[in-house]
């Protein structure tokens, strides 16, 4: 399997400050990951582009891009309590924003199987009002919203130990993007009940899997398995854009979550007969990424770890389900 591997050193550009949490310092750390890993075979380095105005206009209000631009403008300053920005923070963000659509435009062009996006700054907490929680622009949302307003159907899997608040507003009445939601509760920024789940046409199309402190992948596991899986299933996607935060790890300092590396990903990609493109817990211990890659391939059972602890053999539930042929252009995707 090739992987698209889309990062650049612009990203670092973004100063948040030595002791800010969201600093530099978490990207090298995939970075350093990846080079650990030995992976450079499988992926395929691709350059990331700026979303334009028209883009990020997509999801987020014109005061969204009017408040970045001041500050940044101004030298830098803080668009909150939490979210501080240098001059070189608008381009790192638009950036990261582009990575996304620079990668649907390759796998299109069939370049790879998957992607993944090692960008800073982070953008789930980006509401189409209000830049917010570290985050300026809501890469994964214009990424998801730039693929429903072709016609396709988008399942957005957001882990980071956070509420995705600003990918839910954005999405709460669109029914061609469902967003699935695992996160610590109650916890900042507030949001994310259970009872969170869309309106109008979007109905049913928001999920959210409020964990207590201290839950482990089980927990996770056991959530997705029962209460999204057989909504993803009737929702029947074209495509997976995972939000990869990775701070509901148990050593996370910011959060109080019991999750182990490889408890991160994993239930969707198993559900979707896919492992990590890019594996090895390392890999996935680091911070502020996100990955995407076309749904639809058939499971490999031999990689399923049932509940049991049986890897051979699929529970009963996801064996009786149906596994469509992928339909995707590339081999494959998120
Ligand atoms: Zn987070």
């Amino acid at each position: 399997m090739a992987v698209l591997w889309i990062t650049d050193d612009r990203f670092l550009d973004h100063d948040t400050g030595r002791a800010h949490p969201e600093r530099p310092a978490r990207l090298r750390a995939v970075i350093d990951g990846v080079r650990r890993a030995d992976l450079s075979d499988a992926l395929v380095p691709t350059e990331p582009r700026m979303a334009t105005d028209a883009e990020l206009l997509s999801v987020h209000h014109p005061s969204v891009l009017d408040s970045v631009q001041q500050v940044t403008q101004a030298g830098g300053g803080r668009l909150d309590p939490d979210t501080v920005l240098s001059a070189e923070s608008e381009a790192a963000a638009r950036l990261a924003a582009g990575a996304g659509l620079a990668a649907i435009e390759a796998l299109d062009d069939g370049a790879a199987d998957a992607a993944f996006c090692a960008v800073r700054p982070p953008g789930h907490h980006a509401t189409p009002v209000r830049s917010m929680g570290f985050c300026m622009f809501n890469s994964a949302a214009v990424c998801a919203r730039a693929l429903a307003e072709r016609g396709e159907k988008v399942l957005l899997v957001d882990y980071d130990a956070h509420h995705g608040n600003g990918t839910q507003d954005i999405f709460w009445e669109d029914s061609r993007v469902m967003y699935v939601s695992w996160h610590q509760y109650p916890f900042y920024p507030g949001t994310g009940g259970l009872l969170e789940r869309g309106e109008a046409a979007g109905a049913g199309t928001t999920i959210n899997l409020p964990m207590p402190a201290g839950a482990t992948g089980d927990a996770y596991h056991r959530g997705w398995e029962e209460a999204v899986l057989p909504a993803v299933d009737a929702f029947d996607p074209d495509w997976l854009v995972l939000s990869a935060g990775f701070d509901a790890h148990r050593a996370d300092p910011l959060t109080s979550l019991g999750l182990a590396a490889g408890d991160l990903p994993t239930s969707p990609m198993r559900s979707f007969g896919w492992y990590p493109p890019v594996g090895g817990s390392r890999f996935w211990r680091a911070d502020t990424t996100w990955m995407r890659w076309p749904t639809r391939p058939r499971p490999r059972w031999p990689h399923w770890l049932a509940p049991n602890g049986d890897r051979s053999r699929p529970p009963e539930a996801v064996r009786a389900r149906r596994w469509p042929q992928p339909r995707l252009r590339c081999c494959h995707e998120p």
